[in-house]
């Protein structure tokens, strides 16, 4: 487990500290939000849906370093992907940090997210961006001026 938490600290601290995609994406047409009250991570996804599939994607938010940089993580994963595709990363990065097995598939830096499991409390933090990013391609008709803004 030590060669994990080291994969795990070194690409979470990466990430936190450089996160990438972190813009307002100015062809988005699907914006999807997401926020963890128990930690106060707030995220923003920004996505550019090009038939069925992610032209581009991005982020904004505020947070912990796990749910910053699992969503840095999460638009270098997300694009270029159709949604199913997607859905199916998506599915299978919440199964590694439930199992905190990194070894099954190769996920590349995706593994370092199955360093979560030994944080149950913070599942929610990394689960937050990919949550955010489902709702914004697999909504239908919420254009990205109909984006609800913090009061
Ligand atoms: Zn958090």
């Amino acid at each position: 487990m030590q060669e994990l938490t080291d994969l795990y600290q070194s690409v979470i601290l990466d990430h936190n500290r450089r996160p990438r995609n972190y813009q307002v994406l100015p062809t988005a047409n699907r914006v999807g939000s997401g926020n963890n009250p128990m930690c106060g991570d707030e995220i923003t996804v920004y996505v550019k849906l090009n038939n069925n599939c992610i032209d581009d994607i991005s982020f904004q938010g505020s947070g912990c370093a796990i749910s910053q940089a699992s969503a840095s993580l999460m638009t270098l994963n997300l694009k270029g992907k159709t949604v199913a595709e997607a859905e199916a990363i998506s599915s299978d990065v919440y199964k590694l940090m439930i199992s905190g097995q990194a070894d099954e598939k190769n996920f590349s830096d995706l593994s370092a997210l199955a360093g979560v499991h030994q944080f149950p409390a913070r599942i929610k933090c990394a689960t937050l961006p990919w949550h955010a990013a489902l709702n914004a391609v697999k909504d239908e008709v919420t254009p990205a001026t109909k984006e609800k803004t913090p009061s």
